[in-house]
């Protein structure tokens, strides 16, 4: 699909999953992709850069160099997340919490300040979120709270930009496979398998196809939400699994 010809964009998260998937689609469609992770040797981007989006010091150098070798920036797509564990609140830790908030909120608010001043008028932010930032459910406090501040960060963003030629967009995927849940259930491969058990998930490229058609608007159109699922899902917790 073609539609993004001369423009340059950075996904971050790109080393893995759905930001590998994003970075790919953008780049079929035409646009020039800096991808950042802390794991640069999975990055198959034009550019791949160093990035852990917990440090402002790696974020800072990343955005400098991504920005002056792409020369300019129509799109950021803040992609890089995770969750950590399936446990009943009483049982966070001070460092997870910590983790999974610096990731997924202070990490997409830093990397969108960082870009702000670089991003060319008619340009786009793209957030990640999920549908545990619109339905909470069990076991999942932390994760649940970092995906509905990602919601709340995109309203207001949209707010504060509103009059200038910058879009902003959030994609609230369900149930997706990727290396999500093995990050989740700390590399214990049975618990990571056991999500996606009897059940047709979305796939990475399914969410970058979503994340494409938001970024292949025409210039007046924004489209503020998308929220895709796997038809057997209809929530975070209602699945329908076969045998
Ligand atoms: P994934 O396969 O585990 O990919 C996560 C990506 O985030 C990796 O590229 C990882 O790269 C990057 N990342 C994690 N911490 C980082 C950090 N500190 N700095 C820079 N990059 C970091 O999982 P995924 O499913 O593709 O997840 C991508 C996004 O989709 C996340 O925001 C997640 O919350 C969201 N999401 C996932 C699902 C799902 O069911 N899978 C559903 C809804 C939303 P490195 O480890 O190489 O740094």
């Amino acid at each position: 699909m073609a539609g993004l010809e001369g423009k340059t964009a950075i996904v971050t998260g790109a080393s893995s999953g759905i930001g590998a998937a994003i970075a790919r689609a953008l780049a079929g469609a035409g646009a020039r992709v800096a991808g950042g992770a802390r794991r640069t040797d999975r990055l198959e981007t034009d550019l791949k850069l160093e990035l852990d989006v917990t440090d402002p010091a790696s974020c800072e150098r990343f955005v400098s160099q991504a920005v002056e070798e792409l020369q300019g920036l129509h799109i950021l797509v803040n992609n890089a997340g995770l969750g950590l564990g399936r446990d009943p609140f009483d049982a966070s830790t001070e460092e997870d919490e910590e983790t999974v908030l610096e990731t997924n909120v202070h990490g997409l608010m830093r990397m969108t300040r960082l870009c702000l001043p670089h991003i060319r008028d008619g340009g786009h932010i793209l957030n990640m979120g999920s549908i545990a930032g619109r339905q909470a459910y069990e076991n999942a406090a932390v994760y649940v709270t970092s995906k509905f501040a990602v919601r709340g960060f995109s309203y207001a963003l949209r707010e504060d930009l509103l009059g200038r030629p910058i879009h902003v967009t959030t994609v609230d995927p369900g149930l997706v496979e990727s290396n999500f849940s093995r990050v989740r259930f700390r590399g214990d491969e049975e618990k990571a398998k056991a999500v996606y058990a009897n059940v047709e998930p979305l796939t990475p490229d399914d969410v970058a196809e979503c994340v494409l058609f938001a970024l292949t608007r025409p210039p007046h159109v924004n489209v503020d939400e998308l929220v895709v699922k796997a038809l057997a899902q209809s929530s975070p917790v209602r699945i329908v699994r076969g045998a």
